[in-house]
């Protein structure tokens, strides 16, 4: 067995998607809501069984690699090697010598090379001095919270780290420029980072993915870019993918169950400073959906310590929407005067730790937010706050915690709560017909298809297959199947049934060629309609069969008395007598079959 083989046979794919997403069991599978696409009910169906998953809402599926490679964003060789551990396989050298993951290494490699170049300049080369003194004197950051954070100084020499690379490492200019660690600029390799202080950025798994660098005010000797910038999009860096201090914040997140977000690196520095050490930065304005995605593993209970002016109530409301999709407990944290938490601390640390023990939820702040920024007296008021608050409260998941919402709405702009439902259905009716032009139609196949695929996977997923599949045949005797892979897999199980009674799907799986297996597994996973008891499979099977012959019937007739009318037209008696009983025949059998189904 090859060793890829030898990792997914002793990985149980059931225990490692519990691992990140809670499971139900769902008669023979379990059921989960979907981590790759936004949905309420649970279309994501894993197979113990088959040791495969398969999303019916967004198509996306297969094994124990495909699983992580999706969920954990690696490439094939990174999941390889994560699985292996797991599963105590010891891996070949071979497999790493080429390809992405090599790749991916060599700039964690090259990043780390940077973090401690940086740090060194920082700490202990006169160069850092300044920078140094900034930190420990303005920004009050210790030596202690400089180790913690792995903190850093890039040097103003346009080329300090790049020469250090090259010369002392022996890494290649393209190496650098692929780490967005350096550039070129009129043939000379350059720094990307300059006379900035050093935020290292580390993913959950404790990968050095890129850097924040931050001027150090007021300037000295003037600076390029804004007050921060990051490292550019990388092959490991993606903006709105990571937070600034996940790494030392997570076992804490997962302690309280809490996360407390805000802007800033030096927010969370401060707060760590303060002994709150569940605090961690987003790199941009809200939340994004990968964020909310990386955080559902740590938590479900989150804080919202953004700024109080206008971009952060913007950022709050869009990072609410991510949120309240995937079921996050929201607060949001008032802090004393508007300042951000790390001035805030700094003034008085009292009072910062006061609003922080009375954070509210975030739709009291969204409603206080409202009705504070109009006058509910006034029409235009009214209006205003209801198409402020409406759409935000009708995104609420939970009806209790909604109605509760709603109804003090209608008290305070003393209206009725019909009134505002009737509103609510209006937006909503707005979104649909918005929704209807940008989305694709769920299911754009024809009936029989669909039909064809939930008589296999009847068959299959039932206890009693091989009893199932006689009936089934029995039902479409002369019938033509429209899928060819679902005809063939049928043919197999015929095949199958003559030797074995009893249905070993491992076995059956195992027999089917490659390029059938897909359709097989769907049909395995496919989720039933409705929950059916077992002698209900036989009914539904039936059913099914017989709509499907009806179809082709139908179909066949049509055909015919096309064929027919063109016989008539050529003057063809003989052949024209054979259609007339064919058909009449096929009208018969269409009017009896009709009789039984209905
Ligand atoms: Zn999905």
């Amino acid at each position: 067995m090859d060793q890829v083989a030898q990792v997914r046979e002793k990985i149980d794919l059931v225990s490692l998607i519990q691992e990140y997403i809670p499971l139900k069991k769902a008669g023979r599978n379990f059921k989960a809501v979907c981590p790759f696409h936004n949905e309420k009910t649970p279309s994501f169906v894993i197979s113990p069984e088959r040791q495969i998953w398969h999303c019916f809402g967004c198509q996306k599926g297969g094994d124990c690699f495909t699983f992580l490679m999706e969920y954990e964003k690696l490439e094939f060789p990174e999941a390889l090697r994560t699985l292996a551990k797991k599963a105590g396989v010891e891996l070949k050298e071979s497999f790493f010598q080429t390809g992405l993951s090599s790749k991916k290494d060599k700039i964690y490699a090259l990043n780390r090379l940077a973090l401690d170049f940086y740090h060194y300049v920082l700490t202990k080369h006169k160069a850092g001095k300044k920078a140094l003194s900034y930190l420990e004197n303005t920004r009050k950051i210790d030596n202690k919270l400089i180790e913690t954070f792995a903190l850093g100084f890039s040097p103003k020499e346009g080329n300090a780290l790049s020469n250090f690379l090259v010369a002392k490492k022996k890494y290649q200019k393209g190496d650098l420029i692929e780490a967005g660690i350096s550039f070129e600029y009129r043939g000379q390799l350059m720094d990307f980072f300059r006379n900035r202080v050093m935020f290292p950025l580390f993913d959950h798994r404790n990968n050095i993915v890129g850097f924040s660098g931050r001027v150090i005010d007021p300037p000295a000797g003037g600076s390029e870019g804004g007050k921060y910038i990051n490292t550019r999009e990388t092959l490991v860096y993606h903006k709105g993918g990571m937070f600034f201090g996940l790494n030392t914040a997570k076992e804490e997140i997962k302690k309280l169950d809490k996360v407390i977000v805000t802007e800033g690196e030096l927010d969370v520095i401060s707060m760590f400073s303060q002994g709150y050490k569940n605090a961690i930065a987003i790199k941009g304005t809200a939340l994004t959906e990968d964020q909310a995605n990386l955080l559902a593993r740590f938590t479900k209970n989150i804080a919202l310590c953004l700024d109080q002016d206008v971009a952060g109530s913007q950022a709050t409301k869009r990072s609410f929407l991510v949120l309240e999709e995937k079921g996050f407990a929201t607060t949001v944290v008032l802090t004393p005067n508007g300042k951000d938490p790390d001035e805030a601390i700094k003034n008085d640390p009292i009072a910062f730790k006061k609003a922080l023990k009375s954070d509210i939820s975030i739709y009291d702040y969204f409603f206080s937010n409202a009705f504070s920024s109009f006058d509910k007296e006034t029409t235009s008021g009214t209006r205003k706050i209801t198409e402020e608050l409406l759409p935000i409260f009708m995104q609420i998941g939970n009806e209790v915690v909604k109605e509760h919402f709603l109804k003090k709405l209608a008290k305070e702009l003393n209206t009725s709560y019909e009134s505002l439902l009737r509103e609510i259905e209006k937006i909503e009716k707005k979104e649909i017909a918005k929704d209807e032009i940008i989305l694709p139609t769920k299911d754009k196949r024809e009936r029989t298809e669909i039909l064809e695929e939930y008589l296999l996977a009847l068959i299959i997923q039932s206890e009693n297959p091989a009893e199932i599949f006689e009936y089934a045949k029995e039902s479409l005797k002369d019938y033509k199947f429209r899928t060819a892979s679902i005809e063939k897999i049928i043919g197999f199980l015929n095949i199958y049934f003559k030797t074995h009674r009893q249905f070993d799907v491992k076995q059956f799986s195992n027999v089917l060629p490659q390029e059938l297996l897909k359709t097989f597994d769907i049909c395995f996973l496919l989720p039933m309609p409705k929950l059916l008891e077992e002698e209900e499979y036989r009914d539904e099977a039936q059913k099914a069969a017989k709509e499907l012959r009806l179809l082709f019937l139908k179909d066949k007739i049509k055909f015919l008395s096309q064929d027919l009318k063109n016989k008539e037209k050529d003057q063809k008696p003989e052949e024209i007598k054979k259609l007339e009983e064919e058909l009449s025949e096929l009208i018969h059998l269409l009017s009896t079959s009709s009789s039984v189904i209905q």
